[in-house]
Protein backbone atom coordinates (compact mmCIF):
# COMPACT_ATOMS: atom_id res chain seq x y z
CA UNK A 1 0.00 0.00 0.00
CA UNK A 2 1.22 3.48 -1.26
CA UNK A 3 2.83 5.28 2.28
CA UNK A 4 3.49 9.65 2.34
CA UNK A 5 7.02 9.48 3.59
CA UNK A 6 8.40 12.95 4.36
CA UNK A 7 11.79 13.32 4.24
CA UNK A 8 13.96 15.86 5.91
CA UNK A 9 17.10 17.10 4.23
CA UNK A 10 17.80 16.86 -0.12
CA UNK A 11 21.25 16.02 0.14
CA UNK A 12 22.24 12.73 -1.45
CA UNK A 13 21.33 10.65 1.38
CA UNK A 14 18.11 12.09 1.59
CA UNK A 15 17.44 12.24 -2.25
CA UNK A 16 18.71 8.88 -2.84
CA UNK A 17 15.31 7.77 0.34
CA UNK A 18 13.05 9.69 -1.98
CA UNK A 19 14.03 7.67 -5.07
CA UNK A 20 13.73 4.25 -3.70
CA UNK A 21 10.76 5.63 -1.87
CA UNK A 22 9.14 7.06 -5.11
CA UNK A 23 9.80 4.08 -7.33
CA UNK A 24 7.66 1.83 -4.66
CA UNK A 25 5.14 3.97 -5.23
CA UNK A 26 4.81 6.00 -2.40
CA UNK A 27 3.98 9.69 -1.78
CA UNK A 28 7.11 11.52 -1.32
CA UNK A 29 7.93 14.84 0.41
CA UNK A 30 11.15 16.27 0.84
CA UNK A 31 12.06 19.45 2.95
CA UNK A 32 15.48 21.04 2.63
CA UNK A 33 15.63 24.45 5.00
CA UNK A 34 18.12 26.49 2.33
CA UNK A 35 16.82 27.38 -1.39
CA UNK A 36 18.46 24.61 -2.81
CA UNK A 37 21.05 21.52 -1.13
CA UNK A 38 24.19 23.54 -0.25
CA UNK A 39 25.48 20.74 2.25
CA UNK A 40 28.54 17.99 1.79
CA UNK A 41 26.31 16.82 -0.98
CA UNK A 42 27.40 19.82 -3.45
CA UNK A 43 31.01 20.36 -1.88
CA UNK A 44 32.42 16.88 -2.67
CA UNK A 45 34.96 15.51 -5.40
CA UNK A 46 31.96 13.92 -7.03
CA UNK A 47 33.97 10.09 -6.92
CA UNK A 48 31.55 7.17 -6.73
CA UNK A 49 34.55 5.62 -4.86
CA UNK A 50 33.47 1.68 -4.33
CA UNK A 51 37.50 0.78 -4.69
CA UNK A 52 37.85 2.39 -0.97
CA UNK A 53 34.99 0.24 0.42
CA UNK A 54 36.22 -2.55 2.63
CA UNK A 55 35.52 -5.81 1.14
CA UNK A 56 31.84 -7.37 1.23
CA UNK A 57 28.79 -5.58 2.55
CA UNK A 58 30.32 -2.09 1.82
CA UNK A 59 31.83 -3.06 -1.30
CA UNK A 60 28.71 -5.01 -2.51
CA UNK A 61 26.65 -1.99 -1.19
CA UNK A 62 29.04 0.53 -3.12
CA UNK A 63 28.77 -1.45 -5.80
CA UNK A 64 24.77 -1.75 -5.73
CA UNK A 65 25.04 2.25 -5.26
CA UNK A 66 27.30 2.36 -8.51
CA UNK A 67 24.49 0.30 -10.75
CA UNK A 68 22.14 3.27 -9.45
CA UNK A 69 24.34 6.00 -10.74
CA UNK A 70 24.18 4.63 -13.93
CA UNK A 71 20.63 3.90 -14.28
CA UNK A 72 20.16 7.46 -13.17
CA UNK A 73 22.37 8.71 -15.44
CA UNK A 74 20.78 6.86 -18.43
CA UNK A 75 16.67 8.23 -16.61
CA UNK A 76 17.56 11.42 -15.56
CA UNK A 77 20.24 12.45 -18.43
CA UNK A 78 22.75 13.16 -15.27
CA UNK A 79 26.45 13.39 -16.42
CA UNK A 80 28.06 9.80 -14.96
CA UNK A 81 31.62 9.29 -16.37
CA UNK A 82 32.48 5.58 -15.51
CA UNK A 83 36.36 6.68 -15.58
CA UNK A 84 37.67 3.86 -13.12
CA UNK A 85 40.21 5.11 -11.18
CA UNK A 86 44.37 5.05 -10.95
CA UNK A 87 46.33 5.07 -7.43
CA UNK A 88 49.81 6.37 -8.19
CA UNK A 89 52.62 5.03 -6.63
CA UNK A 90 55.66 7.32 -6.99
CA UNK A 91 57.65 5.44 -3.85
CA UNK A 92 58.66 2.24 -3.18
CA UNK A 93 56.47 1.77 -0.02
CA UNK A 94 53.20 3.14 -2.27
CA UNK A 95 54.42 0.47 -5.15
CA UNK A 96 54.97 -2.56 -2.35
CA UNK A 97 51.34 -1.32 -0.93
CA UNK A 98 49.69 -1.56 -4.36
CA UNK A 99 51.48 -5.01 -5.39
CA UNK A 100 50.06 -6.55 -2.25
CA UNK A 101 46.66 -5.37 -2.75
CA UNK A 102 46.92 -6.26 -6.62
CA UNK A 103 47.83 -10.13 -5.13
CA UNK A 104 45.15 -10.58 -2.98
CA UNK A 105 42.41 -8.19 -4.67
CA UNK A 106 40.62 -11.07 -6.26
CA UNK A 107 40.13 -13.28 -3.70
CA UNK A 108 37.90 -10.04 -1.88
CA UNK A 109 35.95 -9.35 -5.10
CA UNK A 110 38.41 -6.57 -6.49
CA UNK A 111 38.81 -5.84 -10.24
CA UNK A 112 42.29 -4.46 -10.59
CA UNK A 113 45.00 -4.58 -12.99
CA UNK A 114 48.57 -3.56 -12.08
CA UNK A 115 50.52 -0.96 -14.58
CA UNK A 116 53.80 -0.29 -15.37
CA UNK A 117 54.81 3.69 -15.81
CA UNK A 118 54.30 3.46 -19.27
CA UNK A 119 50.73 1.90 -19.18
CA UNK A 120 50.02 4.38 -16.29
CA UNK A 121 50.72 7.36 -18.79
CA UNK A 122 48.71 5.60 -21.85
CA UNK A 123 45.59 5.73 -19.31
CA UNK A 124 46.49 9.64 -18.44
CA UNK A 125 48.22 12.44 -19.48
CA UNK A 126 48.30 13.65 -15.96
CA UNK A 127 50.50 11.40 -14.12
CA UNK A 128 53.84 13.04 -13.36
CA UNK A 129 56.26 10.56 -14.83
CA UNK A 130 59.20 11.69 -12.52
CA UNK A 131 59.71 9.02 -10.21
CA UNK A 132 56.45 7.24 -11.17
CA UNK A 133 56.89 3.59 -10.06
CA UNK A 134 53.52 2.56 -11.21
CA UNK A 135 49.88 2.40 -10.65
CA UNK A 136 46.60 0.33 -9.84
CA UNK A 137 43.62 0.64 -12.38
CA UNK A 138 40.28 0.32 -11.32
CA UNK A 139 37.91 0.08 -13.76
CA UNK A 140 34.55 0.68 -10.89
CA UNK A 141 34.76 4.17 -10.31
CA UNK A 142 32.65 7.16 -11.34
CA UNK A 143 32.82 10.68 -11.44
CA UNK A 144 29.56 12.95 -11.31
CA UNK A 145 29.37 16.69 -11.28
CA UNK A 146 27.85 17.31 -7.32
CA UNK A 147 26.24 20.65 -7.76
CA UNK A 148 25.13 19.71 -10.74
CA UNK A 149 23.35 16.42 -9.97
CA UNK A 150 22.19 17.43 -6.87
CA UNK A 151 20.41 20.27 -8.28
CA UNK A 152 18.74 18.39 -11.07
CA UNK A 153 17.91 15.46 -9.36
CA UNK A 154 14.98 16.87 -7.38
CA UNK A 155 13.45 18.46 -10.97
CA UNK A 156 13.54 15.00 -12.22
CA UNK A 157 12.09 12.94 -8.89
CA UNK A 158 9.20 15.60 -9.40
CA UNK A 159 8.47 15.11 -13.07
CA UNK A 160 9.37 11.61 -12.88
CA UNK A 161 7.54 10.59 -9.90
CA UNK A 162 6.08 13.43 -8.54
CA UNK A 163 7.75 14.01 -5.53
CA UNK A 164 7.39 17.23 -3.70
CA UNK A 165 10.14 19.45 -2.61
CA UNK A 166 9.87 22.15 0.08
CA UNK A 167 12.62 24.26 0.49
CA UNK A 168 13.01 26.85 2.30
CA UNK A 169 11.83 24.76 5.17
CA UNK A 170 13.69 23.85 8.13
CA UNK A 171 11.91 21.14 10.42
CA UNK A 172 12.37 22.08 13.65
CA UNK A 173 10.65 18.84 15.74
CA UNK A 174 9.50 15.64 14.53
CA UNK A 175 7.23 12.94 16.31
CA UNK A 176 5.87 9.90 15.57
CA UNK A 177 3.72 10.52 11.72
CA UNK A 178 4.27 14.32 12.06
CA UNK A 179 6.52 17.28 11.19
CA UNK A 180 6.24 20.75 12.30
CA UNK A 181 8.67 23.97 11.37
CA UNK A 182 8.69 26.66 13.57
CA UNK A 183 6.04 28.80 12.24
CA UNK A 184 3.99 26.17 13.84
CA UNK A 185 3.01 24.43 10.74
CA UNK A 186 3.04 20.82 10.41
CA UNK A 187 2.58 18.01 7.96
CA UNK A 188 1.33 14.20 8.99
CA UNK A 189 3.32 11.23 7.17
CA UNK A 190 3.38 7.29 7.72
CA UNK A 191 6.80 7.32 7.93
CA UNK A 192 9.66 10.13 8.34
CA UNK A 193 13.00 9.87 7.60
CA UNK A 194 15.72 12.61 9.03
CA UNK A 195 18.29 12.67 6.26
CA UNK A 196 20.36 16.49 7.76
CA UNK A 197 23.62 15.30 7.31
CA UNK A 198 26.35 17.30 9.40
CA UNK A 199 23.28 19.25 10.96
CA UNK A 200 23.01 17.21 14.26
CA UNK A 201 21.85 19.83 16.65
CA UNK A 202 18.40 20.52 15.69
CA UNK A 203 16.80 17.38 15.49
CA UNK A 204 17.42 14.66 17.82
CA UNK A 205 20.58 16.22 19.30
CA UNK A 206 21.08 14.09 22.02
CA UNK A 207 20.49 10.88 19.94
CA UNK A 208 23.24 11.99 17.41
CA UNK A 209 25.73 13.81 20.02
CA UNK A 210 25.58 9.83 21.85
CA UNK A 211 26.17 8.04 18.91
CA UNK A 212 30.44 8.55 18.38
CA UNK A 213 28.96 10.68 15.14
CA UNK A 214 32.33 13.23 14.79
CA UNK A 215 32.21 15.94 12.25
CA UNK A 216 35.01 16.77 9.68
CA UNK A 217 35.93 19.64 7.92
CA UNK A 218 37.88 19.32 4.49
CA UNK A 219 39.07 21.99 2.18
CA UNK A 220 38.97 22.00 -1.49
CA UNK A 221 39.98 23.18 -4.51
CA UNK A 222 39.03 23.51 -8.08
CA UNK A 223 41.20 24.92 -11.21
CA UNK A 224 39.84 26.60 -14.12
CA UNK A 225 38.33 24.39 -16.97
CA UNK A 226 41.47 23.10 -18.23
CA UNK A 227 42.02 23.76 -22.08
CA UNK A 228 41.17 21.90 -25.99
CA UNK A 229 39.26 19.04 -24.02
CA UNK A 230 42.68 18.39 -22.18
CA UNK A 231 40.90 15.10 -20.05
CA UNK A 232 43.02 13.65 -17.14
CA UNK A 233 41.00 10.21 -18.11
CA UNK A 234 40.69 8.14 -14.59
CA UNK A 235 40.58 9.67 -11.37
CA UNK A 236 43.66 9.85 -9.61
CA UNK A 237 45.03 9.23 -6.16
CA UNK A 238 48.46 9.77 -4.63
CA UNK A 239 50.29 6.77 -2.58
CA UNK A 240 49.05 9.00 0.58
CA UNK A 241 45.56 7.93 -0.17
CA UNK A 242 45.74 4.52 0.95
CA UNK A 243 46.51 5.47 4.33
CA UNK A 244 43.11 6.72 4.35
CA UNK A 245 40.45 4.07 2.26
CA UNK A 246 40.13 0.94 3.94
CA UNK A 247 40.68 -1.32 1.46
CA UNK A 248 44.54 -1.39 2.01
CA UNK A 249 44.20 -2.57 5.59
CA UNK A 250 44.17 -6.10 4.37
CA UNK A 251 48.02 -4.76 3.15
CA UNK A 252 50.64 -6.18 5.67
CA UNK A 253 52.78 -3.36 4.17
CA UNK A 254 50.86 -0.47 4.49
CA UNK A 255 52.34 0.22 8.05
CA UNK A 256 55.33 0.98 6.72
CA UNK A 257 54.27 3.18 4.20
CA UNK A 258 52.17 5.48 7.35
CA UNK A 259 55.13 5.30 9.28
CA UNK A 260 56.78 6.56 6.33
CA UNK A 261 54.59 9.37 6.16
CA UNK A 262 54.83 9.88 9.49
CA UNK A 263 58.62 10.62 10.28
CA UNK A 264 59.15 12.37 6.69
CA UNK A 265 56.02 14.93 6.60
CA UNK A 266 53.90 14.85 10.17
CA UNK A 267 52.37 18.40 8.46
CA UNK A 268 50.36 16.01 6.41
CA UNK A 269 48.96 13.51 9.32
CA UNK A 270 48.43 17.27 11.52
CA UNK A 271 45.80 18.30 8.57
CA UNK A 272 45.29 14.40 7.47
CA UNK A 273 45.84 15.39 3.78
CA UNK A 274 46.11 13.20 1.33
CA UNK A 275 45.42 13.65 -2.33
CA UNK A 276 42.91 13.00 -5.28
CA UNK A 277 41.96 14.65 -8.34
CA UNK A 278 39.05 14.25 -10.66
CA UNK A 279 38.03 16.67 -13.25
CA UNK A 280 33.98 17.28 -14.13
CA UNK A 281 32.13 17.74 -17.73
CA UNK A 282 33.36 21.13 -17.42
CA UNK A 283 36.65 20.67 -17.94
CA UNK A 284 37.59 21.72 -13.97
CA UNK A 285 40.09 19.78 -12.12
CA UNK A 286 38.90 18.77 -8.43
CA UNK A 287 41.41 19.09 -5.99
CA UNK A 288 41.47 17.95 -1.97
CA UNK A 289 41.51 17.13 0.41
CA UNK A 290 42.38 17.08 4.64
CA UNK A 291 40.27 16.76 7.62
CA UNK A 292 40.32 18.37 10.43
CA UNK A 293 37.81 16.91 13.08
CA UNK A 294 35.23 18.50 15.57
CA UNK A 295 36.55 20.74 18.23
CA UNK A 296 39.97 21.50 15.69
CA UNK A 297 37.17 22.81 13.50
CA UNK A 298 37.48 26.41 12.80
CA UNK A 299 35.06 28.88 9.91
CA UNK A 300 38.10 30.35 8.78
CA UNK A 301 40.02 28.30 6.11
CA UNK A 302 44.49 27.49 6.16
CA UNK A 303 46.24 28.37 2.97
CA UNK A 304 48.82 26.46 4.87
CA UNK A 305 46.60 23.11 4.00
CA UNK A 306 46.03 24.42 0.15
CA UNK A 307 49.96 24.68 0.36
CA UNK A 308 50.40 21.87 1.61
CA UNK A 309 47.85 20.02 -0.73
CA UNK A 310 49.22 21.69 -3.93
CA UNK A 311 53.07 20.90 -3.15
CA UNK A 312 52.04 17.06 -3.09
CA UNK A 313 49.70 17.09 -5.72
CA UNK A 314 52.43 19.02 -7.70
CA UNK A 315 54.95 16.28 -7.03
CA UNK A 316 52.38 13.10 -8.56
CA UNK A 317 50.27 15.14 -11.33
CA UNK A 318 50.67 17.43 -13.90
CA UNK A 319 48.24 20.00 -15.37
CA UNK A 320 47.95 22.07 -18.19
CA UNK A 321 46.23 25.00 -16.18
CA UNK A 322 46.95 24.78 -12.02
CA UNK A 323 44.94 28.74 -12.12
CA UNK A 324 43.17 27.52 -8.85
CA UNK A 325 39.34 29.15 -9.91
CA UNK A 326 37.57 28.26 -6.80
CA UNK A 327 38.41 27.21 -3.34
CA UNK A 328 35.51 25.74 -0.77
CA UNK A 329 35.40 23.64 2.38
CA UNK A 330 32.78 20.99 3.19
CA UNK A 331 32.04 19.79 6.42
CA UNK A 332 29.98 16.14 6.98
CA UNK A 333 29.07 13.88 9.64
CA UNK A 334 31.17 10.46 10.29
CA UNK A 335 30.13 7.69 11.80
CA UNK A 336 32.60 5.43 12.55
CA UNK A 337 31.70 2.16 13.15
CA UNK A 338 29.12 1.63 9.99
CA UNK A 339 28.24 3.41 6.43
CA UNK A 340 25.56 5.06 8.12
CA UNK A 341 24.11 5.77 11.39
CA UNK A 342 20.83 4.35 11.64
CA UNK A 343 18.37 4.98 14.74
CA UNK A 344 14.56 4.73 15.12
CA UNK A 345 14.06 7.48 17.80
CA UNK A 346 10.30 7.27 17.88
CA UNK A 347 7.85 4.76 16.00
CA UNK A 348 8.11 4.99 12.21
CA UNK A 349 11.02 7.71 12.70
CA UNK A 350 14.18 6.89 11.10
CA UNK A 351 17.50 8.59 11.46
CA UNK A 352 20.17 8.19 8.25
CA UNK A 353 23.31 10.40 8.55
CA UNK A 354 27.10 9.91 9.22
CA UNK A 355 28.34 8.76 5.87
CA UNK A 356 31.45 10.37 6.06
CA UNK A 357 33.54 10.60 3.01
CA UNK A 358 31.72 8.13 1.09
CA UNK A 359 28.70 9.31 1.15
CA UNK A 360 28.32 9.97 -2.79
CA UNK A 361 29.39 6.67 -3.18
CA UNK A 362 26.92 4.36 -0.76
CA UNK A 363 23.95 6.70 -0.24
CA UNK A 364 22.11 5.03 -3.13
CA UNK A 365 22.84 1.09 -2.32
CA UNK A 366 22.05 2.16 1.96
CA UNK A 367 18.62 3.38 0.65
CA UNK A 368 17.88 0.32 -1.70
CA UNK A 369 18.45 -1.64 1.48
CA UNK A 370 16.83 0.56 3.64
CA UNK A 371 13.62 0.40 1.51
CA UNK A 372 13.95 -3.38 0.69
CA UNK A 373 13.67 -3.73 4.27
CA UNK A 374 10.83 -1.74 4.68
CA UNK A 375 8.65 -3.54 2.11
C1 LIG B 1 34.82 18.14 0.73
C2 LIG B 1 34.13 16.80 0.67
C3 LIG B 1 34.54 15.86 -0.27
C4 LIG B 1 33.88 14.64 -0.35
N1 LIG B 1 34.16 13.79 -1.37
C5 LIG B 1 33.38 12.68 -1.55
C6 LIG B 1 33.53 11.87 -2.71
O1 LIG B 1 34.26 12.22 -3.64
N2 LIG B 1 32.85 10.71 -2.78
C7 LIG B 1 31.96 10.32 -1.80
O2 LIG B 1 31.41 9.24 -1.89
N3 LIG B 1 31.72 11.14 -0.74
C8 LIG B 1 32.40 12.29 -0.60
N4 LIG B 1 32.17 13.12 0.47
C9 LIG B 1 31.13 12.74 1.44
C10 LIG B 1 29.73 13.08 0.98
O3 LIG B 1 29.71 14.34 0.36
C11 LIG B 1 28.80 13.05 2.21
O4 LIG B 1 28.88 11.79 2.85
C12 LIG B 1 27.35 13.26 1.80
O5 LIG B 1 27.23 14.37 0.95
C13 LIG B 1 26.45 13.46 3.02
O6 LIG B 1 25.14 13.63 2.53
P1 LIG B 1 23.95 14.05 3.46
O7 LIG B 1 22.73 14.03 2.63
O8 LIG B 1 23.99 13.23 4.73
O9 LIG B 1 24.32 15.52 3.96
P2 LIG B 1 24.14 16.95 3.24
O10 LIG B 1 24.58 16.94 1.85
O11 LIG B 1 24.80 17.94 4.15
O12 LIG B 1 22.58 17.19 3.22
C14 LIG B 1 21.82 17.38 4.39
C15 LIG B 1 20.76 18.40 4.04
O13 LIG B 1 19.81 18.46 5.09
C16 LIG B 1 19.39 19.80 5.25
N5 LIG B 1 18.85 19.93 6.60
C17 LIG B 1 19.50 19.65 7.77
N6 LIG B 1 18.67 19.83 8.80
C18 LIG B 1 17.48 20.22 8.30
C19 LIG B 1 16.22 20.55 8.90
N7 LIG B 1 16.05 20.50 10.23
N8 LIG B 1 15.21 20.90 8.08
C20 LIG B 1 15.36 20.95 6.71
N9 LIG B 1 16.54 20.66 6.13
C21 LIG B 1 17.57 20.28 6.90
C22 LIG B 1 20.67 20.60 5.01
O14 LIG B 1 20.39 21.93 4.64
C23 LIG B 1 21.33 19.80 3.89
O15 LIG B 1 21.00 20.30 2.59
C24 LIG B 1 32.84 14.34 0.58
C25 LIG B 1 32.45 15.27 1.53
C26 LIG B 1 33.08 16.51 1.57
C27 LIG B 1 32.63 17.51 2.60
Amino acid sequence: MPLHIGIIGAGIVGLAHAWSAAERGHHVTVFERSPRASGASIRNFGMVWPIGQPAGDCYSTAMLSRERWLRLAHHARIWVNPCGSIHLAHRRDEWDVLREFHEVAPQHGYECEFLSPTEVLQRTPAANPEGLLGGLFSPTELCVNPPATIRAMPRWLSAEFDVRFEFQITITAVESGRVNNAAGRSWNFDRVIVCGGAEVQTLFPQLLSESGIKLCKLQMMKTNSQLLGWRIGPHLASGLTMRHYHNFDICGSLGALKRRVAEETPELDRFGIHVMASQNDAGEVILGDSHEYDAEIEPFDKSVIDELMLRELRAVIRLPDWTIAERWHGIYAKYPTAPVFSAEPLPGVFVRTGTGGAGMTMSFGLAELDWEQWQ
